[in-house]
């Protein structure tokens, strides 16, 4: 067997190489890969990032998160790794926005590569902002040269054994929650997850993955008690018996007692 860890990166190497060629005519220098795991987040690009002890030079860095590798297709990752790469290509080629700002010349050459901006990941989103994405546009430059990639038996053979997040619908049913916005650092883009986008690609679910739960697990181990009578809520242990006497509210400047008999308040989750 080959070194895991040989494998893992060389494979984003070749894919790397690939790209270069087919898609920005090897004007890319050749960066270097780091695998992490920033929150909601497919991958990013530094800009030169990492220099080097011996010689000074500055290398740009792309970094793949890989607890995104089991739930998405080989093809929606690798149109990540082409997304960091349009970034790369515009710190050294273009006119980048500040903060990792996606502009409209960073939009333009992704359209060209095959990529369409869209902040939701699907068609019809924005396609300028801190937060972007994208989708596959099916048959341009990105597509075809994934495609020929992907003939010649290439593979991201490990994967994170405990995904980020679920698989999009339609393969299964995956809770959306709303993106938190990240402070960026300087130079530094990311491409967001934006709740798996689901580009329609099979998806083969690899034996030994955990896949989260779909419901959020109550951590706390508190329960929500309420009042049917004056609508109260009060949270405590799972088992209590609570009664409810009323409560006092503010309207305003005013205080408005709502008070009734002892009532028996009931669990909710
Ligand atoms: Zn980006
Ligand atoms: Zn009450």
């Amino acid at each position: 067997m080959h070194a895991p860890t040989h494998e893992a990166y060389a494979e984003l190497q070749t894919a790397f190489d690939h790209f270069n060629k087919a898609l920005f005519s090897g004007v890319l220098e050749l960066p270097l890969f780091t695998l992490q795991r920033e929150r909601r987040t497919y991958g990013y690009c530094s800009r030169q990032r990492f220099v080097s002890r011996s010689s000074g030079a500055l290398v740009d860095e792309i970094a793949m998160n890989p607890a995104y590798f089991a739930v998405r297709s080989i093809r929606e990752t690798l149109s990540t790794l082409a997304h960091e790469m349009v970034h790369q290509w515009q710190f050294h080629h273009g006119k980048p926005g500040r903060r990792g700002y996606h502009n409209t010349e960073w939009g333009a050459k992704m359209e060209a590569v095959g990529l369409m901006p869209s902040n939701t990941g699907k068609p019809g989103g924005k396609k300028t902002g801190e937060q972007m994405t994208h989708y596959i546009i099916d048959g341009g430059l990105f597509d075809q040269a994934c495609q020929a990639l992907l003939t010649e038996e290439f593979t991201l053979s490990w994967l994170d054994r405990y995904p980020a997040e679920r698989p999009a619908p339609p393969r299964l049913p995956l809770p959306r929650k709303p993106l938190e916005p990240g402070a960026d650092p300087e130079d530094l883009d990311d491409d967001d997850a934006q709740g798996i986008e689901g580009g329609g690609d099979d998806l083969v679910m690899v034996p030994g993955v955990v896949l989260p739960p779909l419901e959020p697990v109550n951590k706390s181990n508190r329960v929500k008690y309420y009042c049917d009578e004056c609508k109260a809520q009060a949270w405590g242990k799972p088992g209590l018996h609570l009664f409810c006497g009323g409560r006092t509210q503010t309207r305003g400047e005013e205080l408005i007692a709502l008070t009734h008999g002892p009532v028996a308040m009931r669990p909710i989750d």
